[in-house]
């Protein structure tokens, strides 16, 4: 754990609260402990069933520094997985809300988050390009997962102010940052990364 924190900070992440969070979160009740040949706390992503990986820990932390996520905020999650990020952004503070089209994967985060005291993270089985109106609109939204193009209805549901990070793309990917200024929004290309794809469909849908 202390040399994954390391690593992450050597690699230039330098908000001290989100290193913090990141030595908080017990990462290996979220993921399978053996990860592939390594442990749950490498720098490098890992398959967390159901054909999906969760990404390195550097980049979980590099994006919840892109949406400078404070407490109180209010925060949707596309693409809930493990959980481990919905944790981090609950370690910070923040009200989540976080959508995940498997239903064995959003049953397995919902117990673990409950299990490890994160009540203020609400799990959801959904098809997150339709995003959760009912709670918008949010500080931030980040995606877990890869759209072709960023989702225009999932935008629409950022605060006045609030930012998006997501990585955009098939084959090539690259994060995309965007902040939205009443009706128009800045996009800022940003990391090159590798993210399973986006899929639409309903909650349980092959
Ligand atoms: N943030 C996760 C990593 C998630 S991997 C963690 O901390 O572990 C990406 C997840 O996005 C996968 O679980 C995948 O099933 C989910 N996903 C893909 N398309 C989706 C969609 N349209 N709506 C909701 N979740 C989706």
């Amino acid at each position: 754990m202390a040399t994954m924190v390391s690593v992450i900070r050597a690699y230039g992440v330098k908000e001290e609260r989100i290193l913090a969070a990141m030595s908080r979160v017990r990462r290996h009740r979220f993921i399978p402990e053996s990860c592939g040949e390594h442990d749950a706390y490498g720098n490098h992503p890992c398959p967390i069933g159901h054909g999906q990986t969760i990404s390195q820990p550097y980049i979980v932390a590099y994006m919840t520094e892109r949406i400078g996520c404070k407490p109180g905020d209010r925060i949707l999650e596309i693409g809930t997985g493990s959980g481990y990020q919905a944790a981090i952004l609950a370690e910070l503070g923040a009200e989540v809300y976080t959508l995940e089209r498997i239903p064995e994967l959003a049953g397995h985060a919902r117990a673990v988050l409950a299990a490890e005291g994160y009540g203020q993270v609400h799990v959801r089985c959904a098809d997150g390009y339709h995003g959760w109106p009912e709670h918008a609109p949010y500080d931030a939204i980040i995606a877990t997962c890869a759209p072709d193009a960023v989702p225009r209805n999932l935008a629409a549901q950022l605060k006045d102010g609030g930012r998006m990070v997501l990585p955009v793309g098939t084959g090539f990917q690259q994060l995309v940052l965007l902040e939205r200024s009443g009706d128009a929004f800045h996009e800022t290309p940003d990391l090159p990364v590798r993210f399973v794809p986006m899929v639409p469909g309903r909650c349980g849908e092959a």
